[in-house]
């Protein structure tokens, strides 16, 4: 009773991106097979023969290179969404290597509707949602944060060398020290949000997708509603969504990383490694402890997962034979959120 209770508030998903234009270019053969009906995915070895078993790995959710930002969205997020609403907390990742899609599912193409990733899509149905409600008042704050190298940075802040703290109380539960939190009335207002943290991401690194590949980024958003009980009393809740862009989830010892870099790797997949065991430890019904002490980015999100909280982990692939090794490497971490 209790497992199945806390399966569900893990959801695991996988989305496959088309070949690249690079990549038809050089001819990779495609390695993936995608069934959304039984929600599996096959895996196959491009350097066995014909004989060899396929890996078969089968999600709560998996969608093909021809899947639409809105089908993600509502298939994967919309109800974790709908469940922040109504004052629960809730966490989205993107999980996967550099290249296989995060940031075109959360980011996408805010400006346009078609193309909208899962952040500016939960943007509209947060101020739908509000603006269909009468007796209901909301506050809607956001902040946008980085996690590089251990070390937390404010993205809504001018100077953002500076490294914040987190901090624990009996009140709030796990928070970071000074971090901005700007009040939106609407979609619009809280886009902007979401553009000055992107603008100031870039800053600092030669090339964004250099800096985003080796730092988590979390938008979070707090939804705070009042309302008037029959009892003539105000009654609150809250509830809060964070959306996460995590680092690039490839080996860094392969990329040939020396010295510093490697330095960096260590911690990079040192958050990815203790995000995979908090969430292994939640669906796996003997674990009695959960590691959330074991890096930044699992101690801020401790009241985000777990407990009453929702959690969709949408891991990100590409079909081609050439990424054979960081596609079974995702493909199991994902597996490994499930527990089957
Ligand atoms: P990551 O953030 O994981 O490093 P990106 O989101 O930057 O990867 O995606 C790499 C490239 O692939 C981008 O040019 C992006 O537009 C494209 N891409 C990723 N996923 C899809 C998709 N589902 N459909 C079309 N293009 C995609
Ligand atoms: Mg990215």
């Amino acid at each position: 009773m209790q497992k199945a209770k806390i399966c569900e508030s893990v959801r695991v998903v996988v989305r496959c991106r088309p070949f690249s234009k690079k990549e038809e270019k050089i001819a990779c053969e495609n390695i993936l097979e995608v069934d959304a009906k039984l929600g599996q995915i096959t895996l196959r070895n491009p350097k066995s023969s014909p004989d060899d078993p396929m890996k078969v790995f089968t999600y709560d959710a998996v969608f093909d290179c021809s899947s639409t930002q809105r089908e993600v969205y509502d298939d994967a997020v919309r109800p974790l969404v709908e469940s922040v609403l109504n004052g629960f907390n809730g966490t989205v990742f993107a999980y996967g290597q550099t290249g296989t899609g995060k940031t075109h599912t959360m980011q996408g193409d805010p400006m346009d509707p078609d193309h909208r990733g899962v952040i500016p899509n939960s943007f509209q149905h947060v101020f739908t949602q509000i603006s269909r409600t009468q007796n209901q008042k909301y506050l809607v704050r956001s902040s946008y944060l980085e996690i590089y190298q251990e070390e937390i940075r404010d993205l809504l802040r001018k100077d953002n060398s500076r490294k914040l703290e987190l901090k624990e109380s009996s009140d709030y539960g796990v928070y970071v020290k000074d971090l901005s939190s700007v009040v939106t009335k609407n979609a619009l207002e809280i886009e902007h949000v979401m553009r000055l943290g992107d603008q100031s991401r870039s800053v600092g690194f030669t090339n964004m997708n250099e800096r985003s590949s080796r730092s988590h980024a979390i938008f979070l958003i707090t939804v705070e509603c009042s309302e008037t009980g029959p009892d003539g009393e105000d009654h609150i809740r809250v509830g809060r969504l964070n959306m996460v862009d995590l680092a690039g989830s490839e080996r860094q010892s392969k990329t040939g990383a020396k010295g510093r870099r490697l330095k960096e790797a260590a911690k990079i997949n040192l958050s990815l490694s203790a995000l995979g065991n908090v969430i292994s430890a939640l669906v796996d019904r003997k674990s009695t402890h959960v590691p959330y002490r074991d890096s930044k980015l699992t101690r801020l999100l401790q009241d985000s997962l777990g407990g009453n909280a929702k959690t969709v982990m949408l891991a990100t692939v590409g079909p081609s034979s050439k990424s054979y090794e960081e596609t079974l490497a995702t493909l199991r971490y994902a597996s490994r959120a499930k527990n089957i």
